[in-house]
């Protein structure tokens, strides 16, 4: 198969996806690719998260994940409303288990208001009412949150897809990249995809897929575990919404939460463990290759000496049960190992700086035919669909659409 499009998009992720819609959306005419390199949609980050529909709470003021997510919160959910996708406003609570994380509270909720998200201090007392099993000094509620099914979405969004006339392809991995004057060619096992500008939404691949294509990316991905367990039917009434420890400021993660899904079961998770491979699900996925480069790297030999206390402790967690159940009874003491098992995981696509540093904001990276996406954690799922708007309108000023670019900057919030 060869093709000759005006965007190829790598990636079918929910950024990959949303961008494509995004762009097709405003520009019937154009003709944009999809090429993911697994058999189906959202088979990494997009499939294996919280799916929790983020307020919008914990970002720093002005940055664009802060305000990407309020704003793109609030069209998820009217996303999933429209396509068939589950989708429940919950709230949740953040909970301080000890006095001295009371401050860190004060100031989450400070951080919250700036950003326009509704939250409401809770006392002890009022802990109880709204949640009895958990056990906290003081919480906030935070009303703006909701669970949804984030495979679901990305499956809706290709079948909105194939409707806008996209050319999707599964099992169509980007191997390598041709620059000419006016094209990108990109191999591909089924042949060539001939583009005028590329979008690279390839996650835990995407510094790769830059190089790959000629571009020096700015921060390195290193891969982080996030494992869950799930709490045994019997004893899922322990909660009924989401409850959320208060987050170390130090770290881009939100901390072990215990999350009751749309389906019914209740999943404790995730924590953060550096993955042995891109992919790495398990301890046991090694991929030798890729830890070399990480050693070698002084970026990540930084990211090691900077944070190495955080990284022995999350590792024990992960290894050693009781640990990992001893801080879900923090917040929960009523529960025991025997209530909890361990039930997968995700691998986040977290990008380090040269100085290894973990970057908490989104990283996009743009060149004069190509805009790659180095940087798209938690909350980008929620966000994902006014991410796809800001990709589509740097791609349509890249191919001399200025005013399509426009329209679509305004459609989405944020600009
Ligand atoms: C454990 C965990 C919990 C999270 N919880 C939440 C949450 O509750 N709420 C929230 O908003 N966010 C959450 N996130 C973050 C969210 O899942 C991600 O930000 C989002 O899914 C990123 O989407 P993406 O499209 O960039 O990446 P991905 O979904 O990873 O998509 C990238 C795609 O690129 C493909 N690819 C890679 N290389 C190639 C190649 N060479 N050719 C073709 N295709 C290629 C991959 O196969 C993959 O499908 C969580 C993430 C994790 C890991």
């Amino acid at each position: 198969m060869s093709g000759e499009v005006d965007i190829a998009i790598i990636g079918g992720g929910l950024l990959g996806l949303a961008t494509a819609r995004a762009v097709l959306r405003a520009h019937p005419g154009a003709s944009v690719a999809v090429l993911e390199k697994e058999s189906r949609w959202g088979a990494h980050q997009s499939g294996h998260n919280s799916n929790v529909i983020h307020s919008g709470l914990y970002y720093a003021p002005g940055s664009l994940k802060a305000r990407l997510a309020r704003a793109g919160g609030e069209a998820m959910i009217r996303y999933c409303e429209q396509h068939g996708v589950p989708v429940k406003r919950t709230g949740k609570i953040v909970v301080a288990t000890a006095e001295q994380q009371l401050p860190r509270l004060d100031a989450l909720a400070a951080r919250g208001r700036e950003n326009g998200v509704t939250v409401a201090r809770l006392s002890r007392a009022e802990i109880a009412e709204r949640e009895p099993h958990v056990a906290g000094v003081g919480a906030l509620a935070v009303a703006d949150t909701a669970m949804t099914d984030f495979g679901r979405v990305c499956l809706a969004l290709a079948t909105e897809l194939t409707d806008l006339g996209a050319d999707l392809r599964t099992n169509s991995p980007a191997r390598s990249f041709t620059t000419s004057r006016d094209r990108t060619v990109i191999d591909t096992p089924d042949g060539e995809v001939r583009a005028r500008i590329i979008v690279n939404c390839a996650g835990l691949h995407s510094d790769k897929i830059a190089e790959a294509a000629g571009h020096r990316p700015p921060v390195r991905i290193m891969p982080f575990r996030g494992e869950y367990a799930e709490v045994r039917p019997a004893r899922r009434g322990l909660i009924t919404n989401p409850v959320y420890p208060v987050p170390d400021p130090e770290l881009p993660f939100l901390g072990v939460h215990v999350t009751p899904m749309l389906d019914g079961s209740v999943h404790v998770g995730p924590n953060a463990v550096p993955a042995l491979a891109r992919q790495g699900y398990r301890w046991r996925d090694v991929d030798v290759r890729m830890l070399g480069e990480l050693l070698r790297d002084p970026a990540v030999r930084g990211l090691a000496r900077r944070y190495w206390r955080y990284g022995i402790v999350e590792i024990s967690r992960s290894l050693i049960w009781p640990l990992f159940v001893r801080d879900v009874r923090r917040l929960i003491p009523e529960i025991n190992g025997e209530d909890l098992r361990r039930d997968g995981s995700g691998v986040r696509a977290q990008a380090v700086t040269s100085t290894g540093e973990l970057v908490d904001d989104f990283v996009i990276s743009r060149t004069q035919r190509a805009i790659h996406v180095l940087n798209a954690p938690s909350p980008a799922a929620t966000s994902s669909l006014f991410i796809g708007s800001h990709i589509a309108a740097d791609a349509f000023d890249r191919l001399g659409l200025a005013d399509i670019a426009r329209t679509v900057r305004e459609s989405a919030t944020g600009s």
